[in-house]
Formats: structure tokens, sequence, C-alpha cells
């Protein structure tokens, strides 16, 4: 259920709404829009005398119940467009469409440094890169941990560009939370409640990734679970599903960027590699996600994919991730031109 307040409301009215609430047991969130404020009720199940005593209270113009199960996700809920701020830049709204880029993992100090002044030369605005790998098969190369988070410090030192991240486990939060800038959670850990919580704890940003086999509506629930927990910098990534295609690695769910759009307040990225596996097809789906609303990209970089420790079949070089920047920046053009709200026909 949300409160949302009349049109310059005071912050006693504001009070008085959320001493309402907590005195029934629950808690609120507040949202200061650039019309009204809402005010969000969390923590459980809203009894009909709550809500017709609030609606009672002075500044409270209505009570409106949220009808999708996520709350603070929703734009029902926050309906300006979330702006994050990472380093200097900021992804969300009409913001010009923020490109993160970088290896897959980190291997060594020269690979990272030199991917990221390739990258940042080219019009990246943040540095990506895993220390901390989720892999299918334990052999397989698992990310040099927290040296790899030492070595992406240094490449922000050398570059000035933020870091992204990922954190695999609750136990890593605290220092990957010192190291990076953003804070991955990774496709395997989108339903990793606990994780979520304590990405939720600290006031970092967090980048939620679709979940390999997870609903929309899954996924925002994802995201309402770091929310609650106070952290508002939530930006969601599609990247890619699993569906029966095997020529790609996932199937890249551009329609769900318009979708969660819609749905949602929040940031939405677009991450190519992954949702194709295939170099190739990077930039034609980066410039697809812009054309489809994303308000950022993520990338893998490498200066040699063929020898890279991870995800090289989908890694551009340096050269390519130019190339496809120049392709996103036309198309973001149109993309701002075109920018208008539809009206759906009458029934
Ligand atoms: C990654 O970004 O390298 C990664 C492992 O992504 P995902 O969680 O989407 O598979
Ligand atoms: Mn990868």
């Amino acid at each position: 259920m949300i409160v949302v307040m009349k049109q310059g409301a005071t912050q006693e009215e504001i009070d008085g709404v959320s001493k309402r609430v907590k005195e029934a047991g629950l808690r609120t969130s507040v949202v200061t829009g650039a019309e009204r404020t809402i005010v969000g009720i969390i923590g459980g199940a809203v009894s009909p005398d709550l809500g017709s005593s609030l609606e009672r209270l002075p500044g409270v113009t209505q009570v409106l119940r949220v009808s999708r199960p996520y709350k603070l996700a929703s734009r029902e809920f926050h309906p300006d467009d979330t702006v994050v701020k990472i380093g200097d830049a900021y992804i969300g709204g009409e913001h010009p469409v923020m490109v993160m880029a970088g290896p897959c993992s980190v291997e060594t100090e020269k690979q990272v440094v030199e991917v990221a002044k390739a990258v940042k030369a080219a019009g990246a605005k943040v540095l990506r890169g895993g220390a901390f790998k989720p892999r299918t098969s334990p052999y397989s190369f698992r990310g040099l941990k927290l040296d790899g988070l030492k070595l992406l410090a240094k490449a922000r030192e050398e570059t000035g560009l933020p870091v992204i991240t990922e954190v695999l486990d609750t136990r890593d939060v605290e220092v990957v939370h010192k190291y990076s800038d953003v804070l991955q959670v990774g496709a395997r850990n989108m339903q990793n409640f606990n994780l979520l919580d304590e990405v939720g704890k600290q006031h970092k940003p967090v980048l939620l990734k679709r979940g390999l086999s997870a609903t929309i509506e899954e996924w925002l629930l994802a995201a309402e679970y770091v929310l609650a927990q106070g952290n508002h910098n939530v930006i969601l990534c599609e990247r890619g599903i699993r569906t029966f295609e095997t020529y790609t690695r996932n199937t890249l769910d551009l329609s769900a960027i318009p979708v969660v759009r819609k749905l949602s307040h929040l940031p939405v990225v677009s991450d190519p590699s992954h949702g194709t596996g295939k170099w190739y097809l990077v930039p034609p789906m980066a410039a697809a996600s812009v054309a489809a609303g994303a308000h950022g990209l993520i990338i893998e970089v490498h200066p040699n994919p063929d020898q890279a420790k991870s995800d090289g079949a989908q890694s551009l070089t340096p050269e390519n991730f130019a190339y496809m920047m120049e392709q996103v920046r036309a198309i973001s053009k149109v993309q701002g031109l075109s920018r208008k709200p539809l009206t759906a026909a009458k029934a």
C-alpha cells in the first residue's frame, strides 16, 4: 500500500503518517518526487482499518493498494525515473547511455590497465572486471579474488574510472564494498536472498543481473530485497535468459528492457556479451538494446580474447569496442529524438 501526500504536504504531516504506520508494527519508505511525496508501507500486510485511518490524516490525498507484488521497485510507488550516481556520472532517466566495459576476469595488472585505458578512450564511464568468478565447473579459473580487487583499484587510480565487480558471497560484501564503486550481483545469485539483504545494507550502487531462468517479476522482487534494506541505488541488468536456442549462449530478452522501464523506475542496463556469447553479435545487440531504451551497457573487452581466462569468445578487442561505441552513439541520438510516450488505442 502507498500513501500519496497532497502537493506541499508538510514534514509534520509526512511524519504523522510514518508514526501511524509504525504504531501498526510496519515500516515506511518515503520518496520525495518532483510533484508529490509518496510514503510506501513495507514489512507486512496492511489492514483495511489502517488504510482508512491513514486516509483521514492531514496532508494525505489518497491511499492506494499497489497491484504488484513488488512495491518499492514499482513505478506506482515511484513515478519518476531513479537516477544513480557512479563516480562523476549518472545513469537513468534522460542521462546519456552509460557504458561499463572491461575484461570478464581480471588477470594481470597489464591486462586490466591496458583495457581500462582503451575503453576510457572510446567513451566508457565505468571499468568492469571480475575478481570473484562464478564458474560452471569448479576446475575453471575462479578469479584472483583479493589480488584482483587490488588490480582493479590500481586501474581506477591510473584512469579515474570507477569500478564494478561481482560479489559472490555474503562474506565478501565488506571487501568488495571497500574496493569497488558498484557491486554486481550475478545471474546465478539473483535469488540469493541473504546476499541481496547484505548488499542492501550498504549504500554503494548494486547492479542486479537477471537470473538465467528468472521471470521479470522474480527479478523485480529480487531488486525489492535490496530496496527494502534501504539501498535505493539499484540498477537492473538484462543478460540473456535460457531458451531452447543453442546457437547463442543465451537469448538476450530485448523486450525486457521496455517492460522493466514500464513497470519500474530503476535504470536498466543490457549485457549483450553474456546475452549472446559471441563477440560479433555484441555490437548489433548493443545497438538494439539502446534502441529499445537501455540506460546503459556492460561489455566484455579483452586485449587478446583468444587468450582470455574466461569468456574470450564473447569479448571484444579494444578496436571492435571503439567501433561498437560509434554505433551506440549514433543510435543514442535517434533514440533521444524519438522518445515520446505512446498512447494505447481506446477499447
Ligand atoms: C560476468 O559479468 O562476468 C558474469 C559472470 O555475468 P552473469 O552473472 O550475467 O553470468
Ligand atoms: Mn563473463
